[in-house]
Order: structure tokens, then C-alpha cells, then sequence
């Protein structure tokens, strides 16, 4: 699968101090002997000139999730080295840079799967699927041959690696299509992510509904945000149906980690954040709530993308579902469609103080 947005287009560079840095993000200098542009000087910090066109032939980010591209001229192909998206014509908004996280033995291929419950029984094959009362080790990665009629059963057999290649072994047999994830991967068992079920873990009402692909997607100040992979096509359309009429939008925050929304929830209660829900209760944490570049709580009819929002949101399945949070939307297909045709906009109950 490729979730990389930015292949093969052309950006502008936009800002008139657009540094190059290295592979650890340190600024460059021009050295002794080197050939120096016009009006720089030997240990003048390097940049790439302002409006030169370029390609970006990779991605990503630092500690604090800014987002870094690597830059190449693109008529003589000249590299240029790393430098922040935001000095790029529109800030690199909306571009998609693969999946999340990004340790894959094996990317997802749909048959490509990793064992991740620890009582994965093996069973026989339909339509019973009686269980042999022997389990599949968890972390072991699985090619799936078969699926049953209603796909809640997998046949599967054991899956080697080779120089990046599948290699399918032998039968271990059929078990529930729930007890594994798509691709092939150890990040699922990392300490870091032991306690809430992994790091695209998705949580609803307080309880855990799965792991779900998340794909990278820059957002409104740079920074890389995560989106689940069921949700990026309706956010695009939404997001270029705003294009067309010259309203950009972009993502403030859209898939939170359980780990994240703890956090949130912390400073909530501490009383220096916004209101967060606990982790495992957000909406954020299954792929449904967007935090859009929409102005804080401004009703006087002033900020475009609001407007933008009330009038064609319901249209494109997107609704406001939360008091006094303008820039909460939600994709909702099923109540959007009952508010469209209603004129509506936001689910009963949503009021904003005036
Ligand atoms: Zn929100």
C-alpha cells in the first residue's frame, strides 16, 4: 500500500528563511571551499532559495511531532537536504506520509496478518469451526488463504519473512478473524504500548474495539496527526470539496493514542486543557472526531471554514456533536444524512453559549 500523498508532485518553497538541516535536523553551513550562492558568505547558514520548486523524496518527524521533508530540486534534480514542511507552499497540509507507526516487518497487504490475542484458538473449518483446544502464539505472523462466508473465521497458515517477501509455510488452520491485525509487525507487543492493547489500539465507551491502520497526515501547524485508514477517504473528500471553493482545511488533532488521551485528560484535570474525556471514552480514539482548523467558538458568521463547515458538513457525512466546540466534527454518515435533510447541522442537545 502506498499512503504517500506526496510522490511525484511539485512544491514551492515558500518562506525566504527555509533552512537545511541534517539528518538530526542540526542547520547547515556553507563551508570553506564549497560553491557559495550569491550574497553568501563561508559559515552562513544554507537555505534553499525562496520559490525554487522542488520534490520531496521522504519524510519525517522530530521528537515533537514537527514534520521535516526531504527536499530535491525538481528540474535538475539538485538535493537540497531536510527542511521543515512549513516552509513549503501550504504547509504541506493534508499530505500523507505512510502508515503509523512505522515499524512493519511486513506493511499490510490484506493477507499478511500478526497473532496478537493470547488465546487465538485453532479450529476446524466450517461450519462449526470447532476449536482443537490449541492456541496460535501471539506475535507469530499468519498468511491468510481463506475466509469464511460471513468473515469472522480465517484459515491460516505460518508466515516467514525473507528479504522482505512473504514466505508461506505450513497450515495451522482456521481462527477467529479478530484474534489478529493486518500486517506483520512487533510494535504491537513494545513495552510502551503493553497496558492498553497496542499503539492503534481503538477505544469506544470504554471498551477496546481493536487495532485499527493508521495512516500519517500533516496538520495544521506541521505537525504529524494520525488518521484511521476507514476515515481518510471521507476527511479527503470533505477536505477538497472545501478546496473547490478556496476553503482550506486541515486537522488540529483526529486519531488519539490511548496514552495521548491520558494525557489530555491529566491537563484537563489540572485545569490547563481543553475538556477531554478519559482515555478509552474519546471519540478520538476510534477514528470519528476531527478537531478542525475552524477559529475558537466564533458564531458572528466571520470564520470561512465554520461557515463552510455548517452548510456542507452534513453533506459529506460530517456533523458537530459537542457543546462550545466549534472545532469538534464527527463523521457520522447515517446522522449526518437526518440533519442534512433537516437543514441541520449539529445533534440535538449541541448548544454554544452565546
Ligand atoms: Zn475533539
Amino acid at each position: 500500500m502506498n499512503f504517500k500523498s506526496y510522490v511525484g508532485k511539485v512544491f514551492v518553497v515558500e518562506s525566504s528563511k527555509s533552512i537545511i538541516r541534517d539528518e538530526q535536523f542540526n542547520s547547515l553551513k556553507y563551508q570553506a571551499g564549497e560553491a557559495l550562492p550569491p550574497g553568501k558568505q563561508v559559515g552562513d547558514v544554507k537555505t534553499i532559495p525562496q520559490r525554487t520548486e522542488i520534490k520531496v523524496t521522504d519524510v519525517k518527524t522530530d521528537s515533537g511531532r514537527h514534520t521535516f521533508v526531504f527536499a530535491v530540486a525538481a528540474s535538475e534534480g539538485q538535493q537540497f537536504g531536510w527542511t521543515s514542511s512549513m516552509n513549503l507552499d501550504g504547509g504541506f497540509k493534508n499530505e500523507t506520509a505512510g502508515l503509523a507507526p512505522g515499524k512493519w516487518d511486513l506493511e499490510p497487504l490484506g493477507n499478511n496478518m500478526t497473532c496478537i490475542d493470547a488465546n487465538a484458538l485453532i479450529r476446524d473449518g466450517g461450519p462449526d469451526f470447532t476449536s482443537r483446544g490449541i492456541r496460535i502464539p501471539v506475535r507469530t505472523f499468519v498468511a491468510v488463504t481463506e475466509r469464511s462466508g460471513d468473515g469472522k473465521f480465517v484459515r491460516v497458515s505460518r508466515l516467514a519473512i525473507v528479504q522482505g517477501k512473504m514466505q508461506v509455510g505450513e497450515e495451522i488452520g482456521w481462527t477467529k478473524a479478530s484474534n489478529l491485525t493486518d500486517g506483520c509487525s512487533d510494535l504491537y507487543f513494545s513495552d510502551e504500548w503493553a497496558n492498553n492493547k497496542g499503539p492503534n489500539a481503538c477505544w469506544r465507551r470504554g471498551e477496546y474495539l481493536g487495532p485499527k491502520l493508521l495512516v500519517n497526515i500533516v496538520g495544521f501547524g506541521g505537525e504529524m496527526e494520525q488518521i484511521t485508514l476507514d476515515s481518510l477517504d471521507p476527511y479527503l473528500k470533505l477536505k477538497d470539496a472545501a478546496e473547490q471553493e478556496n476553503i482550506q482545511i486541515s486537522i488540529n488533532s483526529a486519531f488519539r493514542t490511548f496514552q495521548r488521551q491520558a494525557e489530555l485528560r491529566r491537563l484537563f484535570e489540572a485545569g490547563r486543557g481543553n475538556l477531554a474525556a478519559k482515555p478509552g471514552h474519546s471519540n478520538h480514539q476510534h477514528g470519528q472526531a476531527f478537531d478542525l482548523n475552524t477559529r475558537h467558538n466564533v458564531f458572528d458568521g466571520s470564520d470561512k471554514i465554520y461557515e463552510w463547515l455548517k452548510r456542507n458538513g452534513p453533506t459529506h457525512g460530517f456533523v458537530r456533536t459537542v457543546s462550545n466546540e466549534s472545532w469538534h466534527w464527527e463523521f457520522r454518515p447515517t446522522d449526518a444524512d437526518l440533519l442534512a435533510a433537516a437543514g441541520k447541522f449539529k445533534l440535538d442537545g449541541v448548544e454554544d453559549r452565546a
